[in-house]
């Protein structure tokens, strides 16, 4: 392994400046480290005592999280890690986040807490360290029968916190911990939870009433209560002022319109507001009347409309449709369509599967698999009217994943196509007119991680070929179970979608301990 990846780096010349900067880059970003590990030390001066923080192995953009060895009184030193709050974090927010910890987090594959330390207006979670693997690495050596389990263990950390009533809005891999060789799981990450209105968890029924409240409360600088990392708090900012909504309002729309106009301009979709239309021009003079309902054109009563008020936490590429399409009722459904998508990606060996920045680009995504039709259909279940310029029907999952990870297990290809599909061919080849941007792995990583596995010799990605012939890790025959549960899983209506407590029943799963 280690020879083949020599030899590889043997074949690129010698870049001196390059290694010079990388490893400038390198020295930069440490010293960067220790300067905000000192940092923390003096926010948080309780921290000398108990902790040697080491490294950091986390930064977001509402918490930094490191990896510290705590003294225990055996002795022996314990891992642990410190997710350091950004001080302007909401205190509502930070509370519920630990009590979503210490009361569901502990068991059945949740994050627990140890300790909680503040000093003024900095907050450190500390949690029992789970090494990882990064999702992406591993993606391509998974087996089928790991994949099998790490959804089991994912549904069962999304059980337990949706019989607590936490919606969780953000699951993806980076927040549900692997560690392959221990077999161990934990999802982590209560940031952006909410409570559904029979929450356990108290604090989350606050988090809730105060985000009511922000729809038309003013609030500064401070992480948005309501959810939202990126967004709300603009827009809780902008619906005080008309002209600067209607400004911020139209440059999303632009976004979305430019980024459908470079796919050929097939897709474009809208969503409105239900009947209640004209009523919900409120912010606009009496006598403007809409003059695009029902077309594919937004005019510039609807731009000047007050934005709706629904929580949009999370990341584009994992959010439910009932989420891009602004739904004000969501539930616990939102975490199983993102689980879905984690499913998808693990399928089909992509990740991310779908890549959007907005909203609407993710729904034109989502209908080039689960169809256009399907998706206007469900979206009227739940209030909402998506009008898209070109109808695209729904794939069927299996061909979809199999296609993108070059792997077919109902006729027996030769295993050099394989690979040279899996390696060559376009994420998703759907016919051009209907092209819709997907994210792959780059194909240098992709050589890359084949000749990394090569051994040693001269024509070591052939040896691959064959050797890959006898081990294809299960992906040869994947049941339809499988593809039945992520049918059930991607299902664009919440109220029908599968729950975290059904999928562990599901036949899939039929043969692993409970
Ligand atoms: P953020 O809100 O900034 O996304 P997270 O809680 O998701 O913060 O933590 C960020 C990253 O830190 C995670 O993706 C993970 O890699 C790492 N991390 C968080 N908690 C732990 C833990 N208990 N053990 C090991 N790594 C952790
Ligand atoms: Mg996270
Ligand atoms: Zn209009």
């Amino acid at each position: 392994m280690e020879a083949s990846l020599n030899t590889y780096q043997d074949e690129q010349p010698p870049l001196q400046a390059e290694n010079f900067y990388r490893k400038h880059e390198k020295n930069s970003k440490l010293s960067g480290v220790k300067k905000d590990i000192e940092k923390l030390y003096e926010a948080v001066p309780q921290l000398v005592k108990v902790f040697k923080i080491k490294e950091k192995i986390g930064e977001g953009t509402f918490s930094s999280v490191y990896l510290a060895t705590a003294q225990q009184q055996a002795g022996c030193e314990e891992k642990m890690a410190l997710k350091h709050l950004i001080p302007t974090s909401h205190p509502l927010r930070i509370a519920a986040e630990l009590q979503c910890l210490t009361i569901a987090g502990g068991q059945d594959n949740v994050m627990g807490v140890r300790y909680c330390f503040r000093k003024n207006d900095h907050v450190v979670i500390v949690m029992p360290y789970l090494e990882h693997e990064s999702f992406l690495d591993i993606l391509n050596s998974l087996s089928f029968e790991e994949v099998r389990e790490y959804m089991f263990n994912l549904f069962k950390a999304l059980r337990r916190i949706h019989h607590f009533g936490i919606v969780h809005r953000d699951v993806k891999p980076s927040n549900f911990l692997y560690n392959r060789q221990l077999k161990e799981y934990a999802l982590v990450d209560f940031g952006l939870a909410q409570g559904t209105p029979d929450t356990k968890i108290e604090l989350l029924r606050v988090v809730q009433s105060e985000s009511q409240q922000e729809g038309s409360v003013h609030h500064s600088v401070q992480r948005s209560v309501f959810g939202e990392r990126n967004f709300n708090i603009h827009s809780s900012t902008y619906q005080e002022s008309p002209t600067i909504k209607l400004i911020k309002q139209s440059k999303v729309m632009d976004v979305a319109s430019r980024k459908l106009a470079t796919k050929k301009k097939i897709i474009s979709t809208k969503a409105v507001n239900n009947g209640v239309a004209k009523k919900a021009a409120n912010s606009c003079p009496a006598i403007l009347t809409c003059d695009c309902y029902a077309t594919d054109r937004v005019c510039s009563v609807c731009l000047s409309r007050r934005q709706q008020v629904a929580p949009r936490a999370g990341t584009p590429g994992f959010r439910a449709p009932e989420v891009l399409t602004k739904c004000p009722t969501q539930t616990t459904a939102i975490d199983m369509w993102s689980a879905g998508i984690i499913f998808l990606s693990l399928l089909s060996g992509r990740y991310p599967f779908y890549k959007a920045s907005d909203d609407l680009t993710a729904l034109a995504q989502i209908m080039t698999i689960r169809g256009s039709r399907e998706t206007i259909q469900a979206a009227k279940t739940f209030g909402k009217s998506v009008l898209c310029t070109k109808e695209v029907p729904a794939q069927d999952l299996r061909t979809l994943c199999e296609r993108l990870r070059g792997t077919n297990s109902s006729c027996a290809k030769s295993t050099s196509d394989m690979h040279t599909n899996s390696l060559y061919e376009p994420a998703l080849a759907i016919e051009s007119d209907k092209k819709v941007e997907f994210a792959s792995q780059p194909l240098g990583e992709k050589i890359q991680h084949l000749k990394n596995n090569c051994h040693e010799g001269d024509n070591g990605l052939e040896i691959k070929i064959t050797e890959k012939a006898t081990d294809l890790k299960g992906w040869d025959r994947v049941p339809d179970e499988a593809y039945d549960l992520l049918d059930k899983l991607l299902d664009l209506n919440p109220a029908t979608r599968i729950t975290a407590k059904e999928a562990l029943l599901h036949h899939f799963f039929k043969d692993i301990r409970q």
